[in-house]
C-alpha cells in the first residue's frame, strides 16, 4: 500500500532553495522599480493590479474555460454559464459546475428528449420542479422575476416574462437556483447539493451508473472544463501562511481517519476527503523520503474511496496539476499552498494505469511550508 511506497518528490530543501532564488530576484527587481518611479507610485500600481486581479475573480468564479470547454459546448451556451444570469443566482458557485451538469443532461441543450421521468429542457427539469403546479411555461407577470408563487425553482431569466422549462436563458439560471437552495454556493456542501439534482453518488463524483454504463461524473467534468475547480485559483485558494503558535501537540488526528497531520493542513485534509479520497499517509517518520513533507506532517497519500481513479485525477486537476508538468511533480507550477504533487507520469505514483508501482497506485500531495527537520514543526505553512 501506499504506506510503503519510497517517495522521490524532490526534497523540501531543493525548493527552499528556489524559494530563496526567487525571493532575491523578486527584492532586485522591486530595487530597481523604485529606483525609476517614486515608491508611493509604485505601490499604487501593486494595489491597482490586486484590485484588478480580486475584480475579475469575482465576476468568473471557475476561471478561464479550457479548451476541452470550448470545444465540447457551443459558444453561446457557453456564455451563459458564466453569465451574471446564472451567477446572481448563486454567487459562490462555479459555473464548471453548472456547466457540466447541463452538458452531461442535455449535452448543453442540444438533446431535446423528455425522459422516461418526464424531465425537459436542457436542464432536465421536473415540472414540478419548475413550477409546483407543474406548469411547462410560466407567465411570470414581473420583468426577470422569479415564478410567483416561489414553490417552483423556474424563473424568468432572460427577462421576456415568461419561466420556460424549455429556454436555456431561463433553466440554466434556474439550475443555479436550485443548486444554491441545496448549499451549491459552499464548497464543503457541494456534492450534496449535485447528489440532490440527480441522487446518485455516480452522478456526483462518476462511476458506473445504474444502467451499467461508466459516467464521468459532475466534478471530474467540472475540473476538466474551467483552469480552476471551484473557486478561482482552484481548491488551491488563499495560500494563508500560517505560523506555529508554540503547541506542544501539533500532530493532530484526521477525524474518520486512521493517521495525523500538522494541525494546520487538517482542515485542508477534511476538503480532500470530501472529494472522495481516502488518506493512506499523512505524518511519517520513516518509509518515504526524509527530507519531503511526510515526516513534517504536511504531505498525504491518498487514493479513491471507491477504485474510481477520476476521483483523484479531479483532485490532481484541482490543485493545478497538468500533464506537461507532471514528470516534475509540478514543483513550483502550481498556485499555494500545494509545493508537490505525484500523479500520473511521475516515477512511483498516479493510477494503476499509469504507476508503475504494483499495488501502491496513490497521490501525493505536499503543501509548502518554511524548511524544518524530521518531527519538528515548520515555522510556516501555507493553506488553502
Ligand atoms: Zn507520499
Amino acid at each position: 500500500m501506499a504506506t510503503t511506497n519510497k517517495d522521490k518528490e524532490p526534497t523540501a530543501k531543493d525548493f527552499a532553495v528556489k524559494v530563496v532564488k526567487s525571493k532575491v530576484l523578486t527584492w532586485a527587481l522591486g530595487l530597481i522599480g523604485a529606483s525609476a518611479i517614486p515608491l508611493l507610485l509604485a505601490l499604487l500600481l501593486v494595489v491597482a493590479v490586486f484590485a484588478a486581479l480580486a475584480a475579475s475573480s469575482s465576476t468568473n468564479t471557475g476561471g478561464t474555460p479550457s479548451s476541452l470547454a470550448q470545444e465540447l459546448i457551443p459558444p453561446e451556451m457557453l456564455a451563459l454559464y458564466q453569465s451574471d444570469s446564472v451567477k446572481s443566482q448563486c454567487p459562490g458557485l462555479s459555473w464548471t459546475i453548472v456547466a457540466a451538469i447541463i452538458h452531461l443532461e442535455s449535452n448543453d441543450g442540444r438533446n431535446k428528449a423528455v425522459s422516461s421521468a418526464g424531465a425537459r429542457g436542457p436542464s432536465q427539469f421536473l415540472p414540478t420542479t419548475w413550477d409546483s403546479q407543474g406548469r411547462l411555461v410560466v407567465d411570470v407577470g414581473m420583468p426577470y422575476g422569479k415564478i410567483p408563487d416561489g414553490a417552483g425553482y423556474g424563473l424568468d431569466g432572460d427577462g421576456d416574462g415568461l419561466a420556460d422549462i424549455e429556454n436555456p436563458y431561463d433553466s440554466v439560471p434556474a439550475t443555479a437556483r436550485l443548486l444554491c437552495a441545496n448549499g451549491g454556493g459552499e464548497e464543503s456542501t457541494l456534492p450534496n447539493a449535485i447528489y440532490s439534482y440527480n441522487r446518485a453518488w455516480w452522478y456526483v463524483y462518476g462511476g458506473t451508473s445504474d444502467s451499467g454504463t461508466p459516467f464521468e461524473g459532475v466534478i471530474p467534468l467540472a475540473a476538466r472544463l474551467g483552469s480552476t475547480f471551484l473557486t478561482d485559483g482552484g481548491l488551491a485558494g488563499s495560500g494563508k501562511r500560517v505560523t506555529y503558535d508554540g503547541r506542544p501537540n501539533w500532530l493532530e488526528a484526521v477525524p474518520s481517519t486512521n493517521y495525523v497531520c500538522d494541525y494546520r493542513i487538517v482542515a485542508d485534509v477534511q476538503r480532500l476527503i470530501q472529494m472522495g479520497l481516502t488518506v493512506t499517509a499523512c505524518y511519517a517518520l520513516s518509509g518515504h523520503a526524509t527530507d519531503g513533507e511526510h515526516p513534517l506532517g504536511l504531505a498525504i497519500d491518498a487514493v479513491p474511496v471507491d477504485g474510481n481513479w477520476d476521483r483523484t485525477l479531479a483532485v490532481a486537476e484541482a490543485v493545478g496539476w497538468r500533464p506537461s508538468c507532471a514528470s516534475s511533480g509540478c514543483a513550483s507550477q502550481m498556485p499555494s499552498p500545494f509545493r508537490f504533487v505525484g500523479y500520473n507520469g511521475y516515477p512511483g505514483h498516479g493510477d494503476p494505469w499509469n504507476c508503475l508501482c504494483g499495488n501502491d497506485a496513490h497521490i501525493h500531495l505536499s503543501w509548502m511550508h518554511a524548511p524544518s527537520f524530521p518531527g519538528i514543526p515548520a515555522a510556516w505553512v501555507e493553506v488553502m
